[in-house]
């Protein structure tokens, strides 16, 4: 095993003991490629989500939020080009019958059998999800017949066996299918009218979705990394399309300070220009931002120029005049479109990758620890009472929880063995500081604080708790 594959053990692992994530309907055997979020995992995932709505919407002034519905008009997906060419080439082992992606494996040897030469040629496979609208099923098949062979099959005489040629038939998309988003970005454009007609805001400016997107993926791995369910953050930025280059420069530069907001040191991350054979349809310009995972250098988002693909299509398909007017030119143009579009998953999985430390102390001892931005904890401080039975500390302690609780909210209380053990479950899941009620803190009005990072204490005054604890 190589220290990479151990290392992703060992996060896939420590994720699952404290209650961060779990492989999805685990209890049943499973299901590949979903996972569910402990309470250790919504947190860290809802202080994500919030910082990036801080950072890229909050903080700017020509930035709007929308949440539109997973579910939507099939036309969506027939105008945004996903029903015929969101594939990806799957290959299938003529021997053990897995299938793979062609593009992420190499086709001389089969990675499950290890037979060699196993594959058959590529096959596109459709990534989206079908489903149907309204009480109907996959088994309504529309089938269509025209007149004078219907006749022809009614006019065999009675008792006579019917002989039913198909191919006289042709089947019909099911009106009521459509189809899970696999991207939030199409729940932007379909609502740029609406949020022209209602706003109106100057150019440039950005609409910014986040919510579950779901992927078919050939073969989900590594963890979060590669899952059928998942969350994006997608920003829709409208630009006149003079101007496209300059918004394109001006989000690369955005996007470098929100991974050091968050943490990510910026050597651990790349800038790759896709080339032009491997960009999507939509795409005229792509720079893919890589994480330097356990797995390998991969995708953590990208950033695609996506000119005036998808407005266009949108005013095809629903004949809606749906250009903006110039407010101080009275031109009427097609926007064009910069996307920084951001995954929860991958993010997560990079600053759990990051920040996953084992060590030993100054006193010998061995941990794990979670070296986790303070703004992304779980919890930023556990109270304890030095002993649980001594009824003098955990006054003192429950009042200071319940004080702090009010404030900084993602406050614990930990009673449950001996310190050395509060400490480790708070390094695990990455807790910058730990509180401890003791004797000397009935005649000072001082509690210890350990320090995550450092292991080091300090003795600081109940009164002044609030500032010394740095967000
Ligand atoms: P890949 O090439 O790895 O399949 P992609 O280029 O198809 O990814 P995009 O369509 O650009 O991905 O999606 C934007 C972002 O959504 C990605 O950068 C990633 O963070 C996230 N994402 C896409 N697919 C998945 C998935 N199956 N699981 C988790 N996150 C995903």
């Amino acid at each position: 095993m190589s220290n990479n594959t151990s290392l992703m053990e060992k996060i896939v692992s420590l994720t699952k003991r404290r209650g961060f994530i779990f492989p999805g309907s685990d209890i049943y055997g499973g299901l590949s490629g979903t996972w569910d979020y402990g309470p250790m995992g919504v947190l860290l995932k809802q202080k994500l989500i919030n910082l990036w709505q801080d950072f890229f919407v909050l903080s700017q002034s020509n930035m709007l939020m929308i949440d539109s519905a997973i579910l939507m008009n099939p036309k969506v997906w027939q105008a945004s080009g996903h029903t015929e060419t969101f594939t990806d080439p799957m290959v299938e082992c003529q021997f053990c019958h897995n299938r793979f992606r062609a593009d992420k494996i190499d086709l001389k040897i089969c990675p499950i059998c290890k037979k060699t030469n196993p594959f058959s040629s590529a096959k596109n496979f459709n990534l989206m999800f079908q489903t149907f609208v309204g009480p109907v099923s996959q088994d309504d098949q529309i089938l269509k017949i025209n007149r004078h062979d219907l006749e022809e099959i009614l006019s065999q005489q009675p008792g006579e066996e019917i002989n039913i040629n198909y191919d006289n038939f042709r089947t019909e998309k099911n009106p009521n299918l459509t189809y899970l988003r696999p991207e939030t970005a199409q729940g932007i454009f379909t609502n740029f009218k609406n949020i022209i007609d209602v706003f109106y805001p100057d150019m440039p400016f950005g609409v910014a979705q986040f919510g579950k997107s779901f992927r078919n993926e050939i073969s989900p791995r590594d963890f979060i990394f590669r899952s059928r369910e998942f969350e994006q953050l997608e920003i829709e930025y409208f630009v006149h399309p003079e101007d496209w280059q300059k918004s394109f420069d001006h989000w690369v530069e955005l996007i470098k300070q929100w991974y050091q907001l968050i943490g990510l040191k910026k050597n651990s991350i790349d800038l790759l220009e896709v080339a032009e054979g491997d960009r999507a349809h939509y795409s005229k310009k792509t720079i893919d931002f890589e994480f330097n995972y356990p797995i390998g250098k991969e995708e953590i988002s990208g950033l695609a120029y996506r000119t005036d693909f998808d407005l266009r299509n949108v005013i095809n398909f629903s004949n809606k005049n749906i250009e903006y007017r110039d407010k101080k030119t009275n031109q009427s143009f097609i926007p064009h479109v910069i996307e920084p579009s951001f995954g929860v998953e991958r993010m997560l999985m990079a600053l759990l990758c990051q920040a996953y430390t084992e060590e030993t102390l100054e006193d010998g001892s061995q941990r794990i620890v979670l070296k986790l931005n303070n703004k992304l904890a779980p919890i930023l401080v556990v109270v304890s009472p030095l002993l649980k039975n001594q009824q003098s500390l955990v006054e003192i302690a429950q009042r200071i929880f319940q004080d702090l609780k009010q404030s900084l909210k993602y406050v614990q209380y930990d009673d449950n063995g001996n310190i050395g053990k509060r400490y480790r479950r708070a390094d695990e899941i990455g807790t910058p500081y730990c509180l401890t009620v003791d004797f000397q803190t009935l005649d000072d009005q001082t509690v210890t604080v350990r320090h995550r990072d450092s292991a080091k204490q300090e003795r600081v005054n109940i009164s002044s708790l609030k500032e010394y604890l740095v967000i």
